[in-house]
């Protein structure tokens, strides 16, 4: 059981499978729910917390990403995800240890959708045709569910607005369930 009063979520997927759109409508929807405003929900873009920490050794003109320094992620993540309520958007799975995740939501895209959006984001061929492949290959999917417990890994479409509304309701509702369960008294000071 874990010893956190909220859970921390990792949303992943290939590049361009709506994890960070997908993070940020979900913390403002638990955020704005009578039943989990009581936390303060933190989306942890980590793309960006690598940038910002430096968490990296450098920039890869070839890939035209950051080299991430997974040891230093990793240290400044621990002090982060210690108070839960935090949706980790990510697109890989396997680097976190178990015991931070509760729920690992595998965001999944139609193939030539995902290129199309990768296009649009102005990627190049390589980087395009490199994530194509991997979500063809379900490489995250597979990761994930040899990573984590097979219960707590779900896979979930991304592919129109009604299919992200559905997804967020979904784990709002997993939110609240988790709550109950696990999470202590409800009088919202997180004292247990
Ligand atoms: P990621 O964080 O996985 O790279 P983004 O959240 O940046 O992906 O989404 C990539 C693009 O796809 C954005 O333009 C976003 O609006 C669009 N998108 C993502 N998910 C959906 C969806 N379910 N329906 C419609 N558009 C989506």
């Amino acid at each position: 059981m874990p010893s956190r009063q909220w859970p921390n979520i990792l949303i992943t997927g290939t590049p361009g499978t709506g994890k960070t759109t997908h993070a940020a409508q979900l913390v403002e929807a638990l955020q704005s729910s009578p039943s989990t405003s009581s936390a303060t929900w933190e989306h942890v873009n980590v793309g960006d917390f690598v940038k910002e920490k430096g968490c990296h050794s450098g920039f890869n003109e070839e890939w035209q990403s950051w080299d991430v320094d997974e040891d230093k992620l990793l240290d400044e993540l621990e002090l982060v995800q210690q108070a839960g309520a935090k949706v980790i958007d990510w697109h890989t799975c396997d680097l976190f240890p178990e015991r931070w995740i509760d729920l690992v939501l595998v965001l999944r895209c139609d193939h030539s959708q995902l290129w199309a959006r990768l296009e649009k984001r102005g990627y190049q061929l390589n980087k395009i045709q490199e994530n194509n492949e991997a979500e063809i290959m379900e490489v995250v999917l597979n990761d994930a569910r040899e990573s984590y417990a097979a219960e707590i890994v779900v896979e979930m479409q991304s592919e129109k607005p009604e299919d992200m509304e559905q997804n967020i309701e979904r784990i709002v509702s997993w939110v609240q369930a988790w709550r109950a369960d696990y999470g202590g008294d409800d009088d919202g000071d997180d004292e247990p």
